[in-house]
């Protein structure tokens, strides 16, 4: 007998279900770039009102939604602050070079989060020399810091330092479902600390394709030009729109199941002699790292073998991702196979 391949190394690889597929085939489609696709403005107010905000981009990518986001708020000789490990610095080819000529102020943080304090001691005083601050972008939950949520007192705090200094607030939150989730935060209280919000369908939620960035109608409109020039401007998009709709409505809940698979992995992990440290798993990520005598490649090819896929994620660093396509059935073999190596 035969079994499916336990994909481990990303929240991206699900495939739609055939409900979903359903939902994409039924949608009544116009041309969006004319406006008229009535799918796409479904899942675009739908999203914006379950954040309390006023409008929303439906994008191909987080990549899109994040770029046309910071170079909405920027110009070039402007900065960025956010964290070292942010996907929008690391993780999205330059673009913050490439498309705004802006310059980014890096911070350390724990686990990919950063403190009021931080942000505050990173704001450009007025001098010649300096780029000027136009932006502070968060990542919640954060990737690299294998799925850390932020804690609402936290956020508060960051958002208060944003509008002292009349900044805009930007949150990466490709997996801000699995935050809400797991913390029980309210996404409408999302919407009165942050400007503007990425979301991701193509995580978690298990859409085949599709971003919404969130703001003001009026910074909407502008990023909609930004999003022309990106070639983001799709016509019918509404069969892709449909399956982000689908997704909102049938798979954010139940991320509390890849949360507790995870939970799980960690466990099994750190009960094993080849596994140094796990990172504290919170949400649908599980970062940990081998020792020495257990080659990553090793590791990596070994799992292979027995139909599991995980990623690389630095020098001895792997990373297991649960998603929708993930099952309990799945889980015990992934069990197995770590308890059967030495
Ligand atoms: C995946 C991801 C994105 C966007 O990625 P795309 O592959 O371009 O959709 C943005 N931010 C974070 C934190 C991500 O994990």
């Amino acid at each position: 007998m035969t079994h499916p391949t336990v994909d481990l190394r990303s929240d991206t690889v699900t495939r739609p279900t055939p409900a979903m597929l359903e939902a994409m085939f039924q949608a009544p489609v116009g041309d969006d770039v004319y406006g008229e696709d009535p799918t796409v403005r479904a899942l675009e107010a739908e999203t914006a009102t379950r954040f309390g905000l006023e409008a929303g981009l439906f994008c191909p990518s987080g990549t899109m939604t994040n770029q046309v986001a910071i170079k909405a708020h920027t110009e070039p000789m402007s900065e960025v602050i956010c964290e070292q490990t942010s996907h929008i610095y690391l993780w999205e080819v330059g673009g913050i070079a490439f498309h705004s000529g802006a310059s980014v102020a890096l911070l350390p943080g724990d686990r990919g989060r950063l403190t009021a304090a931080q942000v505050e001691a990173a704001i450009r005083p007025e001098n010649v020399h300096y780029p000027i601050t136009r932006l502070i972008s968060l990542e919640n939950t954060h990737n690299r810091g294998g799925g850390s949520c932020y804690a609402l007192p936290e956020l508060a705090a960051l958002a208060e330092v944003a509008q002292r200094h009349r900044l805009p607030l930007h949150l990466d939150g490709a997996r801000v479902f699995n935050a809400l989730v797991a913390t029980g935060q309210d996404s409408r209280e999302y919407g009165r600390l942050f400007d503007t919000i990425s979301v991701c369908l193509s995580k978690g939620l298990g859409a085949p394709v599709g971003s919404v960035l969130l703001g003001s109608a009026a910074y909407i409109e502008k990023c909609k030009r930004i999003r022309k020039v990106m070639g983001g401007g799709m016509r019918q998009a509404g069969y892709l729109a449909a399956a982000g709709l689908y997704a909102l409505e049938h798979n954010v809940a139940r991320l509390a199941d890849d949360h507790r698979r995870a939970r799980q992995l960690a466990e099994a992990l750190a009960a094993r002699p080849y596994v140094t440290e796990v990172l504290p798993v919170e949400t649908n990520l599980v970062i940990f790292r081998l020792t020495d005598t257990m080659p990553a490649e090793h590791f990596l090819a070994y799992l292979e073998q027995h139909g599991i896929r995980a990623s690389s994620f630095g020098p001895q660093l792997i990373r297991f991702v649960t998603h929708l396509d993930i099952d309990d059935a799945m889980l015990a073999r992934v069990e197995t196979a770590l308890a059967e190596l030495e």
